[in-house]
C-alpha cells in the first residue's frame, strides 16, 4: 500500500476568513485589554494587569481604570482544559506573594517519584532523568486552577465571557484592533436556527492571544506577518484519564517504552490527585510513522499492564479527556511573539518544555510578563509593534526561554528512534544542552509520511478499558446534533486516508465507512490533533465539546 504523506490531503489555513480586514460593526464592545483564552496564561494575564492598574493607583501613578476582559470558548471556565498536571508553583508564588502554597488549588505535593521502562508484561524501574524530577511539586487538576483563578480574577474586577469563541482577529493595517466571535445557533446547513445569535465584535487597545495548543489565530497572525521560527512547531497527542481508586497511589510515575513502537516519541504519567484519584495518560508525538497508531486504543492497552492494572482494579473512569501539547521547544519558538496591538502567550507560542513536561508555570509567567508590556503600553499611550516588543524581551531574558534552550535538542533527538534518542538526550542533559551542537532541523508533522498497516483489534471490557463512543460520553460532551460542521476536510480523502484520520481522533469524530469518511463533528474535544495532521480545526458554537470538571 502506498506511505500516506499527511500535507497532500490537509487543506490550507483559511486566512480569509481568520484575518478581516473590514471595520468592527456598529455594535462593537470596546475594552481597553482583550485577553483570548481563560487558561493559565489568559488568567495570569489578567489577574497581573488587573493588580498592576491598582497597585498604579494607590501609588498616584494616576492610571484610570482598565476595562479587561476574558473571553473562552467553554461554557463555563475549566471545560476546555486538560493537563497533567504536576505543577511547578514557581509562578504562583509570583503571582501570589501573599498567599501560603496550602492557599493555592493544588491537590497535593509530589510524594515520591518513579520512572519504568515498560514491555508488554513487565516494567522496569530506570534510575529518573535529571529533567524529569518533581520534587517540590505539586499535582493539581488544571480544571480547579483554571476556575480558581477565574475567581480572583472576577474580585480584581475582570470581566469573563465564557461561552464566546474567538473565530477571527479584526486588523487595521498591520495593527490588530480585536477579534470577532463564532455565531451561535447555526443548522447544519449554516442557516440561523432557534436560539440563533449573530457574531459580536469586541476591539481593544491591546489583544493578548493566550489560546493555548495550536492556536488557530496565532497560527493566522503568523502567516500574515510572515513571523518565522528556525524549526516547525511539533505536536503531540495526550490522552488522559481520571480515576477514582481503591488505593492510594504513593508516587508521580512516568513511563518509556511500550505500548509504543520505538520510532515514535513519548511516554506515560500517572500521578495521585489526593487519597482517591489518580490521573493517568499516554502521550505521543504526531510524527508517528505508522498510519494505524492510535493513541486512545494503546492507552486503554496500557490499562492492563501489570504496572497500571492493579491500581485501576476496583476504582472506576471518572473522565477522559485529550488534548495536543506544543513539543518543538526553543527552536520552535517565533522570531517574535508581539505585534502592533497584539501579544501572544502560553501554548499559543509554544512555551513548553518537553522533557519534564512542564508547561503551566511558562504559561502563567509569560501571561504576567503580556499584562507588564500591556499596562507599560497603555500607561505610555503607545500600543505599537516596538512599544509591545518589550514582552519579547522580557520572555527572551527570562527562565522561560533559559529552560527552554538547556533541553532545545532533546525532543528533536528522538526522530531517529527510541534507543538513538535516549542515548543523544543523555548526552544533552550532560553537556547542558551544549550536545551535540547546532539545531536539529525538523519537518512539520503533517510532512513524515504514515505507513499503513493493519490495525490490531483490541475489544474493550467496559470496566477497565473503554471504546471512543464510551470515552467521549465520559468527556462531559453533549454538543447537539445538529451544529454544523467545524472541520474544514480536504477534497482527496482515500480510503486510506479515512482509515488513518479514523486511528488519529481520539474522539471517534472520524470514521472509515467502506473507502468514504464519515465525519461526525459533535463528538470533537478540541485536541487540535486534526488541525496538526488531517482536516483544520475551527473555532464553533460556544459552550460546545467537552464539559471537564476535573482534567
Ligand atoms: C496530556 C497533557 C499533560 C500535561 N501535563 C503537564 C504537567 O504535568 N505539568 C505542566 O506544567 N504542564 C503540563 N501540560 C502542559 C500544560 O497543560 C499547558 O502548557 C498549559 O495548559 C498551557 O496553558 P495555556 O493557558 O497556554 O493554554 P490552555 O490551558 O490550553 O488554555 C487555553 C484556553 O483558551 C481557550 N480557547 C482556545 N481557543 C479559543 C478561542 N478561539 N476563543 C476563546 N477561547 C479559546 C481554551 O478553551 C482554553 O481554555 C500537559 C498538557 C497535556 C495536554
Ligand atoms: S476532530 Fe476534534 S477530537 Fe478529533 S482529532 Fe480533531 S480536534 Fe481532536
Amino acid at each position: 500500500m502506498p506511505r500516506i504523506l499527511p500535507i497532500r490531503h490537509q487543506p490550507a489555513l483559511p486566512l480569509d476568513r481568520l484575518i478581516l480586514r473590514e471595520p468592527p460593526s456598529a455594535e462593537t464592545m470596546e475594552m481597553d485589554v482583550l485577553i483570548v483564552g481563560a487558561g493559565p496564561a489568559g488568567l495570569a494575564c489578567a489577574i497581573e494587569l488587573a493588580r498592576l492598574v491598582k497597585r498604579d493607583q494607590e501609588t498616584g501613578g494616576g492610571m484610570a481604570d482598565l476595562n479587561i476582559g476574558v473571553l473562552e470558548k467553554a461554557g463555563s471556565l475549566g471545560e476546555h482544559n486538560l493537563s497533567g498536571s504536576v505543577v511547578n508553583p514557581r509562578a504562583f508564588r509570583e503571582l501570589f506573594p501573599e498567599l501560603q502554597l496550602s492557599d493555592l488549588p493544588f491537590r497535593q505535593p509530589v510524594p515520591n517519584e518513579a520512572v519504568y521502562f515498560l514491555t508488554g508484561s513487565r516494567a522496569r524501574r530506570i534510575p529518573t532523568p535529571p529533567t524529569m524530577h518533581n520534587s517540590g511539586y505539586y499535582t493539581a487538576s488544571i480544571c480547579e486552577m483554571v476556575r480558581w483563578l477565574g475567581e480572583r480574577a472576577e474580585e480584581l474586577g475582570v470581566n469573563l465571557f465564557a461561552g464566546f469563541p474567538a473565530d477571527a482577529l479584526l486588523v487595521d493595517g498591520q495593527a490588530v484592533r480585536g477579534i470577532r466571535t463564532a455565531p451561535s445557533g447555526l443548522d447544519r446547513e449554516r442557516q440561523p436556527g432557534p436560539g440563533y445569535s449573530d457574531p459580536t465584535d469586541l476591539t481593544a487597545r491591546v489583544t493578548v492571544i493566550a489560546e493555548g495548543t495550536r492556536g488557530l489565530l496565532g497560527q493566522a497572525w503568523r502567516a500574515w506577518q510572515q513571523v518565522r521560527s528556525p524549526n516547525p512547531q511539533l505536536f503531540a497527542l495526550g490522552v488522559k484519564e481520571l480515576w477514582e481508586v481503591k488505593r492510594p497511589l504513593d508516587a508521580v510515575v512516568h513511563t518509556l517504552g511500550w505500548p509504543l513502537p520505538t520510532n515514535a516519541f513519548g511516554g506515560s504519567f500517572m500521578y495521585p490527585l489526593g487519597p482517591t484519584q489518580v490521573a493517568l495518560g499516554l502521550v505521543v508525538g504526531l510524527d508517528y510513522h505508522d498510519a494505524s497508531l492510535d493513541v486512545h486504543e494503546l492507552l486503554q492497552r496500557m490499562e492492563l499492564h501489570p504496572l497500571f492494572r492493579p491500581q485501576l482494579e476496583g476504582g472506576h473512569l471518572l473522565e477522559w479527556g485529550a488534548k495536543t501539547i506544543p513539543e518543538g521547544g526553543y527552536y520552535a519558538l517565533p522570531e517574535r511573539r508581539s505585534g502592533d496591538g497584539v501579544l501572544f502567550a502560553g501554548d499559543t507560542v509554544g512555551f513548553v518544555d518537553v522533557p519534564s513536561l512542564k508547561g503551566i508555570h511558562y504559561a502563567m509567567q509569560s501571561g504576567m510578563y503580556a499584562a507588564r508590556a500591556a499596562f507599560a503600553a497603555l500607561k505610555a499611550d503607545d500600543v505599537s509593534r516596538q512599544s509591545l516588543s518589550a514582552y519579547d524581551r522580557m520572555v527572551d531574558g527570562s527562565y522561560i526561554v533559559a529552560d527552554m534552550r538547556a533541553t532545545r535538542n532533546m525532543r528533536l533527538a528522538f526522530k531517529d528512534g527510541l534507543y538513538v534518542g535516549g542515548v543523544k538526550a543523555g548526552l544533552m542533559t550532560l553537556t547542558g544542552g551544549r550536545f551535540p551542537g547546532g539545531r536539529i532541523a525538523m519537518a512539520e508533522d503533517a510532512r513524515t509520511p504514515r505507513t499503513p498497516s493493519p490495525a490490531a483489534r483490541f475489544t474493550p471490557d467496559g470496566a477497565l478499558t473503554f471504546s471512543k463512543v464510551d470515552a467521549v460520553f465520559k468527556s462531559g460532551n453533549a454538543t447537539r446534533d445538529t451544529i454544523p460542521s467545524h472541520l474544514i476536510v480536504g477534497q482527496d480523502v482515500t480510503a486510506e486516508v479515512a482509515e488513518f484520520y479514523s486511528h488519529m481522533c481520539p474522539a471517534g469524530v472520524y470514521e472509515r465507512v467502506g473507502n468514504e469518511l464519515r465525519v461526525n463533528p459533535p463528538n470533537c474535544v478540541d485536541c487540535k490533533a486534526t488541525d496538526v495532521l488531517g482536516p483544520r480545526w475551527t473555532p464553533r458554537e460556544g459552550g460546545s465539546g467537552p464539559k471537564y470538571r476535573a482534567m
